[in-house]
């Protein structure tokens, strides 16, 4: 029985704080399956899918238990503010084409969700990541956080500037659609470094590239097929939230 208003909006302020972090047998087999189809494509690194098998994908989702069949097929689903979280084929791909080695520091463009950046930390990297709209950061920051993915370091702002104060970067990965390659960017990243992102061309097709920067001057660039992401726009944005 509640005795004053004040204990009830108490309640329900924690109420709406609440997270249901479970991630349960249920979630751990269809995880598996997925990884399985994954694996069976034969396109992508063993040490990719067994970080993604790790992630439990289901939290980074808005109303996750509801539809925990759906989460684990091979889809993108919207997050908030008209944005996505990526495919796991996505994932996947840009995942193997950074090549990740223990300790690298990358540099993530598109927080969304937080997916992405999880699997890069499950893969031993030391992630930074930036998104430009402002509640999609305060919540991926704080599910994070939560499950335990404490040293990812996130930040809210425009990722064509990228974040000079941790640069240089050894790989660079965007996960959003860019309508150039940001040549601030590739001042962050580090000789050696690979650059991976989809980039939008005339005819309006995404194609996935994976830039090597041999040297300051030097770049050999790799092209590994269509996609569709959303658009990386310019700016930050402070969405509104709904009352
Ligand atoms: N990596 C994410 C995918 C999110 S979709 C995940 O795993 O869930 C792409 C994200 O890029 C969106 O959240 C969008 O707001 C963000 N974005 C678009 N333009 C951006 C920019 N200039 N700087 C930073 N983030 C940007």
């Amino acid at each position: 029985m509640l005795t004053s208003l004040h204990e009830y909006l108490t309640l329900k302020r924690r109420s709406i704080h609440y997270m249901n972090l479970d991630d349960t047998y249920k979630h751990k087999g269809l995880r598996k399956a997925l990884i399985k189809t994954l694996r069976e494509k034969k396109l992508y690194q063993n040490e990719v899918l067994l970080a993604m098998e790790r992630v439990p994908r289901h939290l980074f989702l808005p109303g996750n238990n509801a539809f925990a069949e759906l989460l684990y097929e091979d889809r993108a689903f919207h997050i908030s503010s008209g944005q996505t979280i990526s495919h796991p084929s996505t994932v996947a791909c840009q995942t193997t084409l950074l090549d990740i080695k223990e300790n690298d520091r990358i540099l993530e463009i598109g927080t969304g969700s937080g997916y992405q950046a999880a699997v890069l930390k499950e893969m031993g990297a030391k992630v930074y990541s930036i998104e430009r709209q402002k509640d999609l950061h305060d919540s991926s920051n704080k599910l994070l956080k939560a499950i335990g993915y404490t040293s990812i370091k996130t930040h809210f702002g425009d990722g064509f500037m990228g974040w000079k104060v941790f640069a240089p970067y050894d790989k660079i990965l965007i996960t959003c659609a860019a309508p150039e390659v940001p040549q601030e960017l590739v001042k962050q990243l580090k000789v050696g470094g690979y650059f991976v992102l989809p980039l939008t061309n005339e005819d309006d097709n995404q194609i996935m590239l994976r830039i090597f920067k041999k040297s300051e001057e030097e770049f050999i660039t790799e092209e590994h097929g269509t996609f569709a992401f959303v658009p990386m726009l310019k700016g930050k944005e402070y969405t509104k939230k709904k009352p």
